[in-house]
């Protein structure tokens, strides 16, 4: 096969892998196109793009699952090629079919290769041909497998032969539930994918799911980068990923490695692909299914082989001969991947579309971020909420786990809920140290995870949360917009004696403050003293000092005028309680001529207006209200007089000497 030049690759799908696709094209000096739904223009994928191409707006089926769309944006923009990363169009032959009628590379295996391991009950029958072992399995119309009730090897797994990202999965335990589970399986596979035919396996107990990443060129050779266990799944799903796994002994690791490169031998298989074995308690695998495109969880090999999947694809479809061999494949040290989800860990792992209002990714040696965000963006409940994925490197598993464990705490994505405190929780879990896991694990240990969960927030003591909330209100401007020519500057040192009551996480705590300084606060919280005092400012970020102790917080407000603040890993929700409830007078009067000017007070919004120009006010009567550190703050007219000039509309921000009001006596 000759070698094909590609210049332009569009890259068919949205999020962090079409980020990381592009990532790959820089490196390899090819332009790339990215693709964006209505409601996706702003997103990450398409601003490190070359050029981005609008799909417009509607459902998925009129978005990234439009083959006719996608392939006219591709001519259109003169790509040379398709990539389709994962999900959406990523396992649909019809779509390679399509690329190929319309000259464009498809950099994926060939359309029959998809056809095959795209139903499993094809793939299944394939790997049998093939002397590959398999799960004892029955197939058949839902009467003729309702029909052996009596004689299966309970528990049975009902899967659908078109099914995916564990969807439509169901265990049966007893003969008399069979029938009707078969009748739901089929109709929801009907509905999900569009085919109800299903099949039965014996169900595996304790098992643990362990999947080899294979490249195949157009030139014979078939090689493996070694396998990643992902036995950590929450709804069939996986959460966690490694590699190596760390069960497998030596001779079986050798053993399900052969078996992948024979199975994409067998088949004639081209480009990357991902064959996923099910190995129960005694080391014996079975083969699952294929999955014929690049996976979530490929960096845990990239980063052990230091091969760039997406790059050794991009060779064999061009009809290369890929850049390796097997001898020269070495694997180092080992990593872990954490799926970061908008998600309820407390709640069926719920989705949690909603406002982020911080992002700060963990920048430390051997961590790896992919993600599909940059900047506080509003996560869309149109798609899978999958934010990012952490991917540790380290010498051992032990070193992998350490670095996973500093790396979530120090990742901040505030938004209503991420599942970080519930990786927390795995990472830290025993059972998950000593590697006495299988794909129940979540399942089997969703209280203890969620206990442990609770148990860390516990032990954040709430009191610092306040005292360090406060002095982040007290000196926002300061810190975030470095504004030392500000309040302080002109108020200087100051004393003041006052009661603020902070809400952390919906409980209230009284603080009394004693002394406030631009760098500083003491406060008194039930009868403890709290020092706080800032030592490295970074806008969102700071370093403080809270009672001889150094901690880093991250504040941000929320979409609900709440504040989230980070601290030891953990995200509280803080609100002053206080705010607005005291007012005070401030008349600052400069006479010059017969005019009077009233300037802010201090640095603030002007909330309320009251007068225009031409009025007539007596004294005391308030012109406007300056809000400033979550007080009102009446300016009042000294005086009778007249408005001769407003200088200020509602919700204008003010400064300390900016000219507020004029009056003419
Ligand atoms: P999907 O294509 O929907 O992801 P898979 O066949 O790959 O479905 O299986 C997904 C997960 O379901 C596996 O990782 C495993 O946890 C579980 N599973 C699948 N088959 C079996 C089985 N026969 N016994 C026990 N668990 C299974």
């Amino acid at each position: 096969m000759p070698s094909k030049k590609i210049h332009k690759i569009l890259v068919a799908n949205r999020g962090e892998i079409a980020v990381r696709i592009i990532d790959t094209l820089r490196k390899l000096s090819i332009n790339s196109v990215a693709i964006y739904a209505d409601n996706d223009a702003d997103s990450l994928h398409c601003r490190v793009a070359d050029e981005a191409r609008p799909l417009g707006g509607g459902s998925l089926k009129d978005t990234y699952l439009n083959i006719q769309k996608i392939i006219d944006l591709a001519l259109d923009s003169g790509a040379d090629a398709i990539h389709p990363g994962y999900g959406f169009l990523s396992e649909n032959a019809d779509f390679a079919e399509a690329c190929r009628a319309n000259n464009l590379i498809f950099i994926g295996p060939d359309a029959e290769s998809m056809r095959l391991m795209g139903d499993k009950i094809r793939a299944r029958q394939f790997a049998i041909d093939n002397n590959i072992p398999v799960v004892w399995g029955l197939m058949g119309s839902v009467e003729e497998i309702a029909a052996q009730a009596a004689a299966l090897p309970y528990p049975v797994l009902i899967k659908a032969s078109a099914g995916g990202g564990g969807k439509g999965m169901h265990i049966v335990e007893e003969p008399y539930q069979l029938l009707l589970s078969l009748e739901q399986a089929s109709r929801e596979a009907e509905r999900y994918f569009g085919n109800g035919q299903i099949f039965i396996e014996q169900y595996i107990k304790n098992p643990r799911h362990i999947e080899v990443q294979v490249l195949a060129d157009h030139h014979g050779n078939v090689i493996h980068l070694h396998e990643r266990e992902c036995s950590v799944q929450r709804r069939y799903q996986k959460v966690v990923e490694e590699s190596p796994s760390p069960t497998l002994t030596d001779e079986k690791r050798n053993a399900i490695c052969e078996t992948a490169v024979a199975i994409c031998k067998s088949m004639n298989y081209k480009n990357a692909g991902t064959v996923e074995f099910i190995v129960d308690e005694n080391q014996n695998f079975y083969f699952l299914e294929m999955n014929t495109r690049i996976q979530v969880e490929h960096p845990v090999t990239e980063q052990r082989t230091g091969i760039d999947i997406v790059e050794e694809q991009i060779r064999i479809a061009r009809g290369k001969v890929m850049g390796y061999t097997q001898d020269s494949i070495v694997a180092n040290g080992h990593a872990i991947e954490c799926r970061i989800y908008a998600e309820d860990p407390e709640n069926n792992f719920m989705p949690a579309p909603a406002q982020l209002t911080l992002y700060h990714e963990p920048q430390m040696r051997g961590v790896r971020i992919d993600s599909s965000i940059d900047r506080p963006t509003v996560i869309s409940d149109s798609y899978d909420p999958m934010i990012s994925k952490l991917i540790s490197h380290g010498k051992n598993r032990e070193a992998a786990i350490e670095i996973t464990k500093n790396a979530l705490k120090d990742y901040i994505v505030q938004t209503r809920k991420t599942n970080i405190p519930y990786l927390q929780s795995i990472i830290d879990n025993k059972d998950f140290l000593e590697n006495k896991i299988d794909t129940s694990y979540c399942e089997k240990h969703q209280e203890e995870l969620i206990a442990a969960m609770h148990q860390m927030r516990n032990d954040v003591k709430k009191e610092d949360v306040a005292a360090l909330f406060l002095f982040y209100d007290f000196n926002k401007l300061f810190l975030e917009h470095q504004d030392i020519d500000n309040v302080w500057h002109e108020i200087g040192y100051w004393r003041y004696d006052m009661n603020i009551i902070v809400d952390v996480d919906g409980v209230s705590y009284n603080v009394n403050i004693e002394k406030i300084r631009r760098r500083s606060l003491n406060c008194t919280i039930n009868g403890q003293n709290y020092e706080v005092l800032l030592s490295q400012n970074g806008g969102k970020m700071s370093k403080v000092i809270i009672n001889g102790m150094t901690e880093t917080i991250f504040v941000s407000e929320t979409s609900d005028n709440n504040y989230c603040v980070h601290l030891k890993g953990l995200d509280f929700i803080c609100r002053r309680n206080d705010e607005l409830n005291d007012t005070k007078d401030y008349s600052n009067n400069e006479s010059k001529n017969n005019d009077l000017t009233y300037c802010s007070p201090m640095p603030g919004k002007v909330i309320k207006v009251n007068v225009k120009e031409g009025d007539d006010v007596k004294e005391g009567d308030i012109l406007c209200v300056v809000e400033a550190m979550k007080m009102e703050n009446n300016i009042k007219s000294m005086t009778s007089a007249k408005v001769k000039k407003v200088f200020v509309v509602e919700g204008e921000k003010v400064d300390v000497k900016n000219i507020l009001i004029e009056l003419s006596i």
